[in-house]
């Protein structure tokens, strides 16, 4: 029962390279995968690329490959949603593409085929990832730099082929995905590919997503600095905690 654990860059995938035990390392479609374990549970490890079709890729590939039973993506994304500050972590309970629209074929965000805009996480892996979280943020209480009291957060993620940032883009952006309803906590780049992905594959699926800036006029210096001192601490502490459940 091998988990897939996916890291948008190598800083997110840091700390559990680390951890690793009996790493083997496997290449295919320009990508390298690590299997190993970690506290004993297979897994293997991979780098999504940046963006949703390099992540839908990887994803595909790691169902197709490595037979995963679950996929869990781990790593950092900008916050939108009120009182979502950088260092609090998200667990995404579904996903979106903010930047998807078939409009006016079908309702803005709507993906065809797929019923609808949203593709939910898995209850039953959301839940143990959210108690992992938990688990982490009490553990590692006091050593955070950026936030002294991080929090966590449980909502609607929105993906898209865009670094978000400004902070009228941001706010326009989270605006209008709540006038149609959909209050969006985080954005990042790769989660409701892989989302997506898992769905057609009938994989639970589940993702964790440290704040490393406001999506603001900020963010191109707030998310090097996260990305390079505290993203591979935060997956590490929160993936480790999370195997240990499964
Ligand atoms: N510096 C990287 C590119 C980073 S793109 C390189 O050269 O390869 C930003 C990454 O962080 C993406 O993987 C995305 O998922 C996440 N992310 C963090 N903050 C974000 C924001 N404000 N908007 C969009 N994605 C963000």
């Amino acid at each position: 029962m091998t988990t897939a654990i996916l890291s948008a860059l190598s800083e997110e995938q840091g700390g559990l390279m680390h951890a690793l035990q009996q790493p083997e390392q496997l290449r295919h479609a320009g990508r390298v995968f690590w299997r190993g374990r970690l506290h004993g549970q297979p897994v293997v490890l991979a780098l999504s690329g940046i963006g949703k079709v390099a992540a839908a890729t990887t994803a595909a590939v790691l169902a197709e490959r490595f037979g995963p039973a679950r996929m869990v993506f781990t790593g950092v994304a900008g916050g939108v949603g009120e009182g979502v500050q950088v260092g609090d972590v998200v667990v995404a309970q579904d996903y979106l593409q903010h930047d998807f629209d078939a409009s006016p074929i079908v309702p803005r965000w709507e993906v065809p085929g797929y019923g609808g805009a949203r593709m939910d996480c898995d209850a039953a892996l959301t839940a143990l990832l959210s108690g992992a979280v938990r688990d982490w943020l009490t553990r590692a209480q006091g050593t955070f730099d950026a936030n002294s009291q991080p929090r966590l957060h449980q909502g609607l993620m929105a993906s898209g082929d865009r670094f978000v940032s400004a902070a009228q883009e941001s706010r326009a952006l989270r605006a209008a995905l709540l006038a149609a309803g959909h209050d969006v906590l985080a954005v990042e780049m790769e989660g409701a590919a892989v989302a997506q992905v898992c769905r057609d594959y009938g994989l639970p699926f589940a993702a964790v997503r440290t704040i490393s800036d406001r999506a603001d006029d900020s963010a191109h210096v707030d998310f090097p600095w996260f990305v390079e001192h505290v993203a591979g601490r935060h997956a590490q502490g929160i993936v480790n905690s999370l195997v240990q459940r499964l």
